[in-house]
């Protein structure tokens, strides 16, 4: 982990109607971090990511991601919010992973992990499948890059998902419940995968409830109930708290 850092966010607060989803949340991630978010269901964790993601904007506060502050461009010394074009290129750099996997279905894995860089960022056909082959290799699934998603495994799937993300290049990958999709005994093939993946350096925030995997391979972790985030540090300490009234039950 680099002192650098990748991701920030200040006094975010985000409200659907009158309720208040995210409430004044402030988070730091540094480069090659692993961050992990638990909480309750509704606490606002999957709100969060997509604000980040530039799914959701933002109603105060402000994130920054990859030195660019998220949904907002500069001229001079003011501050206008991004068009629908220029949201598109500043999310080109942040990969997302969902629950659901949510590939192409009437497209093959190749399919899956090359339509972004081909029509997206413009790299030759030819470039894009050679990058796309050697990324499903790395999640163990290089024979099965003509199969559809319809053949593959829940598990399959997900390292798929994980694939089309890495062919974007992104800086920084989002996981929203990655594997509580999954049958249980596909749980572990997805997480070796997001293992080798942080400890290539690659920065990641991850909502899950796998704890196994945020006390070994997360650096940080963060606790969020009720829109708010109400405790960030050290996974090793956060999670290790069992008469943390906060996180006991949780845990
Ligand atoms: P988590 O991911 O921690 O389970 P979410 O971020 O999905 O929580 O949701 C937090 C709260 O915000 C929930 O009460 C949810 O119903 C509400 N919420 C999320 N998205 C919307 C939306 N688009 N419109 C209205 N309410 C929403
Ligand atoms: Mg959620």
């Amino acid at each position: 982990m680099s002192d650098e850092i990748l991701v920030k966010a200040v006094d975010v607060s985000k409200t659907f109607g009158d309720f208040k989803a995210l409430d004044n949340v402030n988070l730091e991630v540094r480069k090659g971090e692993v961050c992990c978010i638990i909480g309750p269901s509704g606490s606002g964790k999957s709100t969060f990511l997509r604000c980040i993601n530039l799914l959701e904007r933002i109603d105060s506060g402000a994130i920054w991601a990859n030195g660019e502050l998220i949904g907002y461009r500069r001229e001079g010394d003011k501050l206008y919010e991004m068009n629908d074009a220029q949201i598109a290129r500043q999310r080109r750099g942040i990969g997302m992973v969902f629950q659901r996997f949510n590939l192409f279905p009437h497209k093959t894995a190749l399919e899956n992990v090359t339509e972004g860089p081909v029509h997206v960022l413009g790299e030759t056909p030819k470039a894009a499948r050679e990058h796309a082959l050697a990324l499903l290799a790395s999640v163990g699934l290089a024979e099965k890059a003509g199969n559809y998603p319809a053949e593959l495994s829940g598990g399959q799937q997900q390292r798929v998902a994980i694939a089309r993300a890495l062919g974007m290049r992104p800086s920084l990958i989002l996981f929203d419940e990655p594997t509580s999709a999954l049958d249980p005994e596909l749980v572990s093939e997805v997480l070796d995968v997001m293992n080798d993946l942080a400890a290539s350096g690659m920065t990641m925030i991850v909502v899950t409830h796998e704890m196994g995997f945020a006390r070994n391979v997360s650096n940080n972790t963060a606790f969020m109930d009720g829109g708010k985030l109400i405790e960030h540090g050290p996974s090793a300490r956060i999670l290790s708290q069992p008469d943390n009234p906060r996180t006991a039950d949780f845990i």
